[in-house]
């Protein structure tokens, strides 16, 4: 089983564990240097995207999260954990620090206010069947450098054509939630990545 580690500094890490445990990971979570250094692969959870970046700074993990994502290591964001993997960001704060690494820009909570969560059932490269996406406050993909695969899009209603999933050799990210509803084929695939890294 890969161990795969969940940033645990804040957002919904409780249910990536659960849903990485199910996809066949040995799942724990990551709030130090050292704990990062110990895992296989890497998820970075929805929550609130600047929130994490301070905490990331305040608790000296910017700099070792770069180190890894330089250095080939696997990681799943999803959602926030999107935005900080992203290298250009459109509607973030002034002072919001990213991770990076993924050549794409990100427009942040681009699905707007008065509609802040929707949910939509998406193809998605790499997952058999349709996957059920439940979008919370979600970012999504302006457009994406040379390196990087669509997984997937929006479809019918609401704004068709959208990239809400990526890939870019050993980064996935995801504007939606996998990890909630029970479902662990995003995951799933993940690991797929991660044992073929
Ligand atoms: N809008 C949030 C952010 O930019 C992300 C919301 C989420 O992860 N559900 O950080």
């Amino acid at each position: 089983r890969p161990k795969v580690g969940v940033l645990a500094l804040q957002g919904d890490v409780r249910e990536h564990l659960a849903a990485l445990t199910a996809a066949g990971a040995d799942a724990v979570g990551v709030r130090r240097p050292r704990e990062l250094a110990a895992v296989d692969a890497l998820v970075v959870p929805g929550g609130e995207s600047t929130t994490i970046s301070k905490l990331a700074v305040h608790f000296d993990l910017m700099e070792p999260l770069r180190d890894v994502v330089v250095r080939g290591l696997p990681v799943l964001g999803t959602c926030a954990g999107m935005v900080l993997l992203a290298d250009r960001i459109v509607d973030g704060t002034a002072d919001q620090r990213t991770i990076g690494g993924l050549d794409v820009t990100v427009r942040r909570n681009g699905f707007g206010r008065q509609v802040d969560s929707f949910e939509q059932d998406l193809d998605m490269v790499g997952v058999e069947g349709r996957v059920h996406a439940v979008f919370i406050r979600a970012p999504y993909v302006v457009d994406v450098g040379p390196g990087v695969e669509v997984l997937a899009a929006l479809e019918d209603g609401r704004d068709p054509g959208r990239i809400v999933a990526v890939r870019q050799g050993s980064l996935m990210a995801t504007s939606f939630h996998p990890e909630v509803g029970g479902d662990s084929r995003v995951h799933g695939s993940f690991l797929d990545l991660v044992r073929s890294a």
